[in-house]
């Protein structure tokens, strides 16, 4: 019974915070404060939006998706958002139980979807999302997690240096822009937070998705991948991914379990 409250407590909790993320994507790359205005507004008319408009997920219901002023529709993607917040929390909560470690997780989490987002819709990484993000969760990793400070700095360097070989050795071959000094940035903080495996781990498993995604995308459209797509949703999918299932993953890996891994 305890658990069930656990759970509930932690999918609002994760609601809320998605929430808020939207905020932060529609408003941060705008450069705009997140906090000022304090309420948020309709994005098509301007109009201020009442506090009984702006309840994760039951407003979207009850609005039927559209503006109550001026009835323009509201994106899809506020209640997806909020929903993989609330997942996410409850997801964290089960893989750690109730404590630090799951706190700490899922915020990870929720930086890399505000990031995922941003990285979506303007191809930047910011680092006003970056730099915070990890002056407080490489210390909070230290302190609530079995990593030491030397192994979050090794896991730092390894993400971002492999990444960066990777890049420079793409536009080396291909003469144009793979990847963005942001990725690798990006990596830099998901290496102090889960340490060089988690590091590699997150690096093998973004390009496995970001190789499917591309390949999905190539069989849909008909014809050669020749815009580049935002590496930053992938490197997310596989932090992620470690968070969640790493060290079992690994172990099926070093079994052989996994097709085509050498065992
Ligand atoms: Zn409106």
């Amino acid at each position: 019974m305890e658990m069930f409250w656990w759970i509930s407590f932690s999918f609002l909790v994760g609601l809320c915070i998605g929430s808020f993320l939207n905020v932060v994507n529609h408003r941060l790359p705008m450069g705009q404060s997140i906090n000022d205005p304090p309420r948020s507004m309709c994005p098509h008319c301007g109009e201020p939006l009442a506090a009984r408009d702006n309840i994760p997920l039951l407003s979207y219901l009850w609005l039927r998706a559209r503006c109550r002023h001026c009835h323009a529709p509201i994106s899809r993607r506020y209640p997806i958002v909020e929903l993989l917040g609330g997942a996410m929390a409850v997801a964290c909560l089960l893989r750690f139980g109730p404590g630090g470690q799951a706190v700490l997780a899922f915020a990870l989490m929720a930086v890399l979807l505000a990031v995922s987002g941003i990285d979506i819709d303007h191809r930047i990484i910011p680092d006003r999302v970056i730099l915070p993000a990890g002056v407080l969760l490489y210390p909070a990793a230290v302190l609530l997690t079995p990593l030491t400070w030397g192994q979050g700095l090794a896991g730092a360097l390894a993400g971002a240096g492999i990444l960066y070989l990777v890049a420079a050795g793409y536009r080396l071959l291909a003469r144009r822009e793979g990847m963005g000094m942001g990725d690798v940035k990006l990596m830099v903080l998901i290496g102090a937070v889960l340490g060089w495996q988690g590091a590699v781990f997150t690096l093998f498993a973004a390009a496995l998705y970001g190789t499917s995604a591309g390949m999905l995308a190539m069989l849909r459209s008909g014809r050669g991948l020749k815009t580049a797509i935002p590496f930053g949703p992938f490197l997310s999918l596989g932090a992620a991914t470690y968070l969640l299932a790493g060290p079992e993953l690994i172990l099926c890996y070093r079994q052989g379990l996994i097709p085509g891994a050498g065992g």
